[in-house]
């Protein structure tokens, strides 16, 4: 674009939070998929999305990818790999029993939270875990512990109407809440039940938390604010929400630039950006392309906090 095209748009400042898009948990799973289909060729079946995002889905679909929400069509001889979000102890059960060969992506932070629901429950525990009905996530860990040993909360008005429990409680958080409504759920759990037990830290992980402060610190001065992302995906629904409490006048969710409203940009002088944890840095790229193709852009780059988590692909691929 020659330079003084770019000086007849009129200027857009982009507000662009850091970290954004892929987490530990996200590189690993699509990762795995990967190595799996190039170790083992076309088809490998996944259970669930790997992680929510479509155009992940659709990538890795095209490359031999199968996804299945029901293990009951998957050979014996191709591999299943497990989703990033966890699955409860009966989907594990059910492929052994059918002898799949099973390559499990739930994120080693997902798995954290299992164990201590486990511990809990075989500690004669019962368990209140904080977290979205349906949500897979929540379905695999409650499916940790037999029926009834984990209860749902998703709302104050939830935490208000519990029994009087007889015995001793813990309490678990789903991993991509909102960091500040969970610390309101918490404290009023510890209000009711002073003696209930829970993690160290909460069990929102680091790349939620990190995302949701760049998005606090990015969006106070924001006409709109653009969150990259599916509408399936937790902790980039978060985000949105983050964003409009941290001041943006407007926020959305946008899967990628193409399904962009323009006439949103009407009347925006300053529009903040960022992506959530399932979502393509391309995806980011590509939207800035189509505001640079209508606006001239200033980037003010908000960082606040660097990332440096990589974790490793399951043992079964490395046979
Ligand atoms: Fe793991 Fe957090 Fe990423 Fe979920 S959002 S996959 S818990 S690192």
């Amino acid at each position: 674009m020659p330079r003084n095209d770019n000086a007849k748009k009129p200027p857009l400042t982009v507000r662009l939070a850091s970290p954004r898009g892929f987490c530990a948990g996200v590189e690993r799973a699509i990762r795995t998929v990967e190595e799996a289909l190039a170790l083992h060729g076309a088809p490998v079946f996944v259970r669930h999305e790997i992680v929510h995002n479509t155009h992940v889905v659709a990538r890795l679909s095209a490359m031999g990818a199968v996804f299945v929400e029901d293990l009951g069509g998957v050979p014996t001889d191709r591999p299943v790999v497990f989703s990033a979000h966890g699955a409860p102890r009966t989907a594990h059960e059910d492929a052994a029993s059918r002898k799949l060969m099973k390559i499990d992506a739930t994120c080693p932070l997902v798995l954290k939270v299992h164990s201590q629901i486990r511990r809990h429950v075989s500690a004669g525990r019962k368990v209140i875990l904080i977290g979205h009905r349906n949500h897979p996530e929540v379905i695999g860990s409650m499916g940790q512990a037999p029926e009834g040993a984990v209860i749902l909360v998703e709302t104050l008005d939830n935490i208000a109407a519990l029994p009087d429990f007889a015995g001793p409680l813990a309490y678990s958080t789903q991993t991509t809440l909102s960091v500040d409504e969970t610390k309101d759920m918490i404290a009023a759990l510890k209000a009711r039940f002073p003696e209930i037990a829970g993690p160290a830290r909460e069990d929102i992980c680091y790349a939620t938390s990190n995302r949701q402060e760049a998005v606090k610190a990015a969006a106070k001065t924001c006409d709109l604010f653009v969150v990259i992302g599916s509408p399936t995906s937790s902790n980039s629904v978060r985000l949105v929400e983050t964003a409009k409490a941290a001041g943006a006048a407007d926020a959305l969710l946008l899967e990628d630039a193409e399904r962009f409203d323009w006439t949103l940009l009407n009347g925006v002088n300053t529009i903040g950006l960022s992506a959530g944890a399932s979502a393509p840095e391309t995806l980011v790229e590509a939207f800035l392309t189509a505001l640079a193709a209508r606006r001239n852009l200033r980037i003010d780059h908000i960082e606040t906090a660097r990332e440096d988590v990589v974790f490793n692909t399951p043992h079964r691929l490395a046979s």
